[in-house]
């Protein structure tokens, strides 16, 4: 696989879209959440849609010239489903519904807004703070386990990694192996604090990854460092959770948007947080 260079290659008020390799862009909601247009000769599909704080569709245009005919959500997080108003046709896993509420409170967004250092650029000069919100996704097409999308050359292959939520997938693009794990693998806080969040659930997900080990060449996340080269970080997710299932970490409380939540530090580039105050 060829990659290319990391240096923003495409921007507009606000996204940040860089070349990761041949089929894939990454397109940044600045300092927040990475989405992925992955492209083969025939067809494109867009992997999450981010904070719909800016127009994801029209880059995405302006990327393959035309609008992908699939969305495939890893999940339904608020900060991944942003812009899917704005495309025809968003796939999720049908085990995500049992955690999708019928709305979110809205100053939950006047707060995420309203801190300007969340951010690594300043919010779109057209964006109205006041009336930012985001619909939880009200239906979506189902997405199934192991399900393959060929766009032409390039292939993107579904894989059901509950434990983030029910229903979190990760994406493998064929060839060249990235995984596109949405909020399952990533450098930094592994959120499970939520009440679908399901520890057992996870570790099995990494076992599940981990048997497809030899065809992962990187880790691409939606959130912190990306792309991750390797496939590391499956092993060390899967050792971190089982040490907190074993008891062997000392938890720490912390404070965070959630209530006090016990945090779980596993190594330089992986903590846990979960529900309760440690
Ligand atoms: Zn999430």
């Amino acid at each position: 696989m060829r990659w290319r260079s990391q240096e923003p290659l495409l921007t507009d008020d606000w996204f940040i879209a860089r070349q990761v390799c041949d089929s894939i862009w990454a397109i940044e909601d600045p300092g927040q959440v990475t989405s992925y247009l992955v492209i083969g000769r025939v067809e494109a599909v867009l992997v999450d849609t981010g904070l719909g704080i800016g127009d994801i569709a029209k880059l995405v245009f302006e990327i393959c010239g035309a609008l992908p005919r699939w969305v495939l959500n890893t999940h339904h997080h608020f900060d991944h489903v942003g812009g899917n108003p704005l495309f025809d046709k968003c796939y999720m896993l049908p085990a995500e519904a049992s955690a999708i509420p019928r709305s979110w409170p809205t100053d939950m967004f006047q707060r995420y807004v309203s801190k300007p250092a969340r951010f690594s650029r300043p919010l779109p000069p057209l964006f109205a703070r006041e009336n930012y919100y985001v619909e939880p996704p009200k239906g979506f097409h189902a997405l199934k386990d192991c399900m393959v999308f060929d766009l032409g050359r390039v292939s993107i292959e579904v894989i059901a990694t509950p434990g983030h939520t029910p229903g979190s997938a990760s994406f493998l693009v064929h060839p060249g192996g990235c995984l596109l794990s949405g909020d399952f693998l990533m450098e930094g806080t592994l959120h499970l604090q939520y009440p679908y969040s399901d520890l057992d659930a996870y570790i099995a997900s990494c076992e599940r990854i981990a048997i497809r080990l030899s065809e992962i060449s990187s880790i691409l996340p939606s959130h912190y460092r990306s792309p991750i080269p390797g496939n590391s970080l499956v092993g060390e997710t899967h050792k971190a959770l089982t040490a907190i299932i074993d008891g062997k970490i000392e938890p720490k409380s912390v404070a965070s948007y959630w209530g006090m939540l016990s945090e779980f530090v596993y190594s330089q580039r992986l903590s846990v947080w979960l529900p309760g105050n440690a």
